[in-house]
């Protein structure tokens, strides 16, 4: 089983306050999926973060904070609001990948997750066992969920996939981003940057800086340490650029993707 996520920085328009679809990444992403599979078909799950359609929404109502009572019914609202708008992200990308012919079926993390202070702590995934024996593609994303210390909580797309690959034992966990892997500090701000092919603690990173834009879950480094968690349990995982063509594919293939592997060996 392959677990691969797609950053929601591949998917939207990150930086943007609106909620914008990149229809031609989504479009060549799932064109690359297809010809993996008409080679031979995979038990694959897709992960996919909530980019501009969560972050904005989510930093509006400050969803995982804590609130007064009277706040509750606003913020309950602001929760629904937040789905909403994760699931027309979730809609327009199986619509895509369904009009490709890929069997994608949308398990949303609302509908069966629960955390304990914005981690996942119950969320039972026989059901995803089910659709892949019958050969379709979970979708799962980047949402909100009941949280029973704070009522209401966002977990991101990574978070999922570490929730995943703990209880389903994948092959393979593979994250797709807008940059090549795990750099000292951000590439996108620093022209010094330096890559690293291999990534093992979150000491070896020059700042803490997650991201460029309005991601609420954490950026890079909150992925970083979602696979770390990852790689402490043997769990390896590895983050490629999705936006380079057919990085997608051949990672599927099992061709040599530049990319970083997460794990705790050296
Ligand atoms: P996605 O939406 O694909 O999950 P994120 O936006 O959460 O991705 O994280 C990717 C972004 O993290 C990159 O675009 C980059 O600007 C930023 N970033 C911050 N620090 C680093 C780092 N040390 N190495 C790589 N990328 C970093």
């Amino acid at each position: 089983m392959i677990i691969l996520k797609i950053g929601g920085s591949i998917l939207t328009n990150k930086d943007s306050i609106e909620s914008e679809v990149d229809a031609v990444s989504l479009k060549r992403i799932a064109t690359e999926i297809k010809r993996s599979f008409d080679i031979s078909s995979k038990e694959l799950i897709i992960v996919h973060g909530a980019g501009s359609f969560g972050h904005p929404p989510a930093k509006k109502h400050k969803i995982g904070e804590e609130f007064d009572k009277s706040q509750y019914p606003e913020k309950r609202l602001g929760f629904c609001e937040i789905q909403n708008e994760v699931k027309k992200l979730n809609m327009f990308i199986c619509e895509e990948f369904i009009n490709e012919g890929l069997p994608t079926i949308a398990i949303p993390a609302s509908s069966f997750i629960t955390a304990t202070g914005k981690r996942i702590t119950d969320g039972n995934l026989d059901l995803f066992k089910r659709y892949l024996d019958k050969g379709f593609i979970p979708v799962i994303y980047g949402d909100v969920v009941l949280d029973d210390d704070l009522e209401f909580c966002v977990i991101s797309g990574d978070q999922v996939i570490q929730y995943l690959a703990v209880n389903l034992n994948p092959d393979r966990v593979i994250l797709g981003t807008d940059v090549d892997g795990v750099y000292n500090k951000n590439p996108k701000t620093h022209d010094d940057a330096l890559f690293f092919d291999k990534f093992n603690s979150l000491e070896d990173l020059d700042t803490l800086e997650g991201t460029t834009n309005v991601d609420v879950t954490g950026g890079m480094v909150g992925k970083i340490k979602e696979l770390l968690y990852l790689a402490d349990l043997g769990i390896e995982s590895k983050i490629i650029n999705a936006e380079v063509e057919d990085n997608i594919f051949k990672v599927l293939e099992n061709k040599d993707v530049k990319g970083t592997i997460i794990s705790r060996g050296n």
